[in-house]
């Protein structure tokens, strides 16, 4: 792999760096070297929750199998409607979900009727009990109804042999129920994804370690532990590497052996990458890539031995965006999910945004409403250091490569994070 140009003309940009390549460029480039997973595991629908069916499935029954009604009333037959004034009914009996009128409807009859229970057999149509009187066995309506009204058809939902889930559908709660309601019990998935991921850098410290002057806490395996998490894959935390040459080896090597994809973070921006480039050129075959964006700028991407790998920076906001716009499709890509897609929306912004030309600029923004519209505003300083801009964000606000900003009032792109970052 090598790098190339973003094929973009910015020659009066200031932020624009002829060396770069686009996000979509390396978002094409990183989903065209994968290949979806190929181990498959037959499980109970509960616990196939968030994976992605490795096999169609089609429908074994009608839904509903039986015609019935979609409302509490009376079912009666559609020519019984009166052209004009009131008509009135002989009341046979009662059907109940689950319980159907077992008996045979003729002109001049009806049958009381309960929400889900089967139609009697000579009825089409059903009047909403508020639309009727009854005294004793007798019931009266008027002539606003049509007939087949409030009617739920067999089949109307699923026809049996129909194609109900396709292959690469991820399975989310409604898929789960759907699956139940044709009483189907156990589905084929994709094997669960393994991920390694471990930080790199000598200023970083584990949680409940002093920090001594110049250390932080490392928190990038954290959201990258939630991210994971939520995108349900097998998680190998591997931990804090030193930026000790032999450490990094090992750690690559033991990192491709456990999973399918590895992810570090840090150490990949300019000045210091040489040293984690050097490890990464003798393990695996990745290239390093100056994507023209904001924040996010550097990032690798190849194989080490039979795994992925993704080399984001270490700036915390620029992980959870690189992981959002690179990893995540290309994850899911593995995982064998092929319709899930990412959606943007476009509103009016309500705060001014400062930009240069030059990179598209992921702003953290917050979708709200106000009053009989949604916004989005920004949140407070937008440095890639600062994850607290994440935490009150529900999106990013998409600046493309050559705004050089935005007025309150303009409308803006933004990518929801969708319950994901
Ligand atoms: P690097 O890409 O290694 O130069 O890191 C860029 C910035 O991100 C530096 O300020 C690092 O201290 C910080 N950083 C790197 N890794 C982490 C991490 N795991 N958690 C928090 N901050 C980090
Ligand atoms: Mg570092």
């Amino acid at each position: 792999m090598s790098e190339t140009r973003g094929n973009v003309d910015a020659s009066c940009m200031d932020d624009f760096d002829p060396n770069s390549l686009s996000v979509d460029a390396a978002v094409q480039r990183i989903q065209s070297a994968i290949q979806p997973l190929t181990g498959f595991e037959r499980l109970a629908i509960r616990s196939a929750l968030g994976r992605t069916l490795a096999a169609n499935v089609h429908s074994t029954i009608d839904v509903p199998g039986h015609t019935n009604s979609a409302m509490d009333g009376y079912a009666i037959n559609g020519s019984d409607i009166p052209t004009d004034g009131v008509r009135e009914l002989h009341l046979l009996g009662t059907s109940w979900a689950g319980r159907p009128y077992a008996g045979k409807v003729v002109q001049g009859q009806c049958v009381r009727i309960m929400t889900g229970a089967a139609m009697p057999q000579g009825t089409d149509t059903v009047v909403i009990q508020e639309r009727v009187e009854q005294t004793g066995d007798r019931i009266r309506f008027d002539a606003k109804q049509q007939r087949g009204q409030n009617v739920r058809q067999a089949g109307e939902d699923i026809a049996r042999g129909d194609l109900v889930l396709k292959v690469g559908k991820r399975l989310l709660p409604a898929d789960i129920g759907l699956l139940a309601s044709l009483g189907i019990i156990e589905v084929t998935v994709y094997r669960r994804l393994r991920v390694a991921f471990f930080s790199t850098g000598d200023e970083l410290r584990a949680l409940g370690e002093p920090l001594e002057t110049g250390a932080i806490y490392d928190s990038n395996r954290y959201t990258l532990h939630g991210m994971l998490r939520r995108m349900g894959a097998e998680i190998i935390d591997m931990g804090v590497v030193r930026d000790v040459r032999e450490d990094l080896h090992a750690a690559f090597l033991e990192a491709a052996t456990a999973a399918d994809a590895i992810i570090t973070s840090g150490g990949v921006s300019v000045g210091e990458a040489d040293f984690v480039k050097e490890t990464l050129e003798k393990v695996g075959d990745i290239s390093f890539w100056k994507v023209a964006m904001k924040p996010g700028r550097p990032l690798a991407f190849g194989r080490v031995r039979d795994s992925l790998f993704f080399g984001l920076p270490g700036n915390p906001v620029s992980v959870m965006v690189t992981f959002y716009l690179f990893v995540q499709p290309a994850l899911r890509k593995l995982m064998g999910d092929l319709h899930s897609a990412t959606y943007t929306l476009k509103v009016p912004c309500s705060s001014r945004l400062r930009k240069r030309p030059g990179r598209v600029e992921y702003q953290r923004g917050v979708l709200e409403r106000d009053q009989d519209q949604t916004v989005v505003r920004k949140t407070g300083p937008q440095g890639s250091g600062i994850l607290s801009s994440m935490s009150e964000a529900n999106c990013f606000i998409v600046l493309p490569l050559e705004s050089s900003g935005v007025s309150p009032g303009e409308v803006v792109e933004v990518l929801p994070f969708a319950g994901l970052v």
